[in-house]
């Protein structure tokens, strides 16, 4: 905990990442009441230890359905849906893929094509049967695997701001690395909550300006976030479905600001395989929505400011609406 002009922020390690929770009365027990709300739904999702439920789904495909509780069925009919939308670049079952690739984590390295393709074939989301009066989930095939990775922080975000509305809380900021959702306005800045759009492959403080926001999401996803350099490239950790290689397009970075958290998650990962040009022709008629595109050519690239304002730091980089 550090007063700062009447803030009180509190951090915590949790989803591999550092967690900050910002509010403006020192509140310890509702931090920690917050932090075990995270622990407790990462511990439902996480793909990354074997006795999550998610894990259960996964050690079961090919064999039999299983039942999940509501949030994980929720969570998962969701990314089921986005998934199965035309040209979608989110595919929740796109786990074989990530696990062969370990991006992140330690042994990474570029599969064979063969590997890759064989892999690829484990990651239709046609073949999740989903039992809505059972809430069970299947997956047919041997090998399928569900990653709710580029949708669950979202999820978690929101239900913090939902517990925290609940407390009475009125102005809070939870960020969940790369996931930031906020609560009101902070009292002493009537300019919103500044949250800091990170310069690409940059050191941890360089940014290439402030986004301001109130009562919104932010949501960041980046290539520069995980990631290994191997025979002059960069390869990253969102991959493109079609393919089963990290995408390969101009963006370097993709921010959505909207009011749910779920939503920029799912965003993020969809416009980044629509790329610039598509990203913000579908943009123009989401009204609810607004994006920051980072590009290799250094453009930043907002869609609106209908739910931000911006403001550069970076003189490098070229601003565009
Ligand atoms: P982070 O906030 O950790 O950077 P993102 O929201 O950008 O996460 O999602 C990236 C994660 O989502 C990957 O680590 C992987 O687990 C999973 N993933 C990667 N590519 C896809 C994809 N095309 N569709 C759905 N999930 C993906
Ligand atoms: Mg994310
Ligand atoms: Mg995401």
């Amino acid at each position: 905990m550090t007063p700062d002009a009447g803030v009180y922020a509190y951090s915590a390690v949790l989803m591999g990442s550092p967690i900050l929770l910002k509010l403006f009365e020192d509140n310890q027990p509702l931090a920690a009441q917050v932090f075990r709300l995270i622990k407790q739904q990462e511990n439902l999702f996480t793909v990354n230890r074997a006795d999550s439920e998610v894990m259960a789904i996964n050690h079961a495909a090919g064999r039999h359905p299983v039942v999940v509780s509501e949030p994980v069925f929720a969570l998962i009919s969701v990314a089921h849906a986005v998934s199965l939308l035309p040209n979608s670049a989110f595919n929740f079952t796109i786990g074989p893929v990530v696990k062969r690739w370990k991006i992140g984590f330690q042994g990474h390295e570029v599969p064979p094509a063969a590997d890759i393709a064989a892999r690829l074939r484990l990651t239709d989301p046609h073949q999740v049967i989903l039992n809505e009066a059972e809430r069970s989930v299947f997956l047919q095939q041997p090998g399928m695997e569900i990653d709710l990775g580029a949708i669950a922080k979202g999820y978690i975000a929101d239900r913090v701001q939902g517990f925290l509305r609940q407390q009475g809380v009125q102005q809070a900021l939870i960020n969940l690395g790369g996931n930031v959702q906020t609560l009101g306005c902070p009292p002493h800045d009537a300019a919103g909550w500044g949250i800091g759009l990170k310069k690409p492959f940059g050191r941890e403080d360089e940014l290439l300006g402030v986004l301001r926001v109130q009562g919104k999401s932010v949501v960041t996803s980046g290539i520069y976030e995980r990631y290994f350099e191997r025979d002059g490239r960069c390869w990253h950790h969102i991959f493109d479905p079609r393919t089963g290689y990290p995408l390969d397009n101009e963006l370097l970075s993709i921010t959505v600001i909207s009011d749910r958290s779920i939503d920029g998650d799912i965003y993020t990962t969809l416009l980044y395989g629509m790329g610039v040009e598509q990203g913000l022709a579908y943009l123009a008629d989401q009204p609810e929505l607004d994006a920051v595109f980072v590009t290799r050519d250094r453009q930043i690239i907002c869609s609106s400011a209908r739910h931000f304002s911006f403001n550069p730091l970076d003189a490098a980089w070229q601003l565009r609406y």
